[in-house]
């Protein structure tokens, strides 16, 4: 089993021509709410790419809570650590751009008031394979639940985003990092993949870098470098490409697969969501991913 210990978003997401800047009103072609928040959009990944997954986060007492929970419900993930909490669930407000960039604003709502895991969260994290921890919910929270996973054995995989400086105290508990690179510089303080992945690697095991279109760059410790490419594809909206990544990269790694492999089901998984619009609505299922995998 996979647990993810994290957000959940409404996104509100806005299509433009051109992103707008500072005091400027743009035309939008079209908006839509679709679930996400980077913990929510793991666990849908996690479960359509097959495996038994377990939320653990809030939402508020309001149509997009309920909206939440239904659609990880549907997807297969178990919401029984889901909490509602009074007050308006997170949202995230998207807009992408003609060229399927996006740029993202997040209001954190209920996901502000998690304090760390208890009772059948704790339960859950110690019967798990692996832990998805983000950086949605409060620091004190996911320090709690690396915590919490380092107590029970299990290895946590952390996507420091939205990206911020990280304490060693929660580095120490990670078994493997999965920034962008944007992120990867946030945290090390160095520019470009390789000098960020030497200094990620003084502080992890393991590390992976994704580059987007340019795919994904992974090392550890024993000084293994590996660069996997992106498959060629026609990208549409790349919202929550990382999180299907991780997302298959999680399932990949519980099932025992080695490194290279698991890297390859990961970049086919994301390289799927990127050609269709959307945060969870986008996410292949395992079936998709064997049929680009074989391809
Ligand atoms: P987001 O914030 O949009 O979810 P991210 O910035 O966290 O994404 P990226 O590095 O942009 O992460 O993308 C994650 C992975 O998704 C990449 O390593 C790659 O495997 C896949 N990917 C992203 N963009 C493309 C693309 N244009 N074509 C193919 N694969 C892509």
């Amino acid at each position: 089993m996979i647990s993810v210990f994290g957000s959940a978003n409404m996104d509100l997401v806005a299509y433009v021509p051109e992103a707008p800047r500072r005091g400027e009103t743009v035309t939008g072609h079209r908006f839509r709410t679709v679930p996400g928040g980077k913990g929510a959009n793991q666990a849908i990944a996690a479960a359509r790419a097959g495996a038994d997954v377990a939320f653990l986060g809030a939402v508020g007492d309001d149509g997009f809570g309920a909206e939440l929970r239904a659609t990880l419900s549907e997807a297969g993930v178990d919401v029984r650590c889901l909490r509602q909490v009074p007050g308006p669930t997170g949202i995230a407000h998207i807009v992408v751009d003609d060229t399927g960039g996006n740029s993202i604003i997040v209001v954190p709502g209920a996901n502000g008031t998690v304090t760390g895991p208890s009772g059948d969260d704790l339960a859950a994290i110690a019967a798990s394979q692996v832990l998805l921890l983000q950086l949605e919910l409060p620091m004190a929270a996911v320090m709690a639940a690396a915590q919490a996973a380092r107590v029970s054995g299990v290895p946590v995989i952390l996507t420091p985003a939205p990206a911020q400086p990280l304490p060693d105290e929660l580095l120490d508990t990670v078994a493997l990092i999965v920034p962008n690179e944007h992120e990867a510089a946030a945290i090390t303080g160095v520019t470009g993949a390789e000098a960020a992945m030497d200094a990620l690697l003084e502080r992890v095991e393991e590390a992976v870098i994704t580059l987007g279109s340019a795919g994904a760059l992974y090392g550890s410790r024993p000084g293994e470098r590996l660069l996997v490419p992106a498959p060629k594809v026609n990208a549409v909206d790349t919202t929550a490409a990382g999180d299907t990544f991780v997302g298959a990269l999680a399932v990949a790694r519980s099932e025992g697969y080695g490194v290279e492999e698991a890297l390859r089901f990961a970049s086919a998984a994301a390289g799927l969501s990127v050609q269709r619009e959307g945060a969870s609505t986008s996410m292949p299922t395992r079936l998709e991913i064997e049929a680009t995998l074989s391809d």
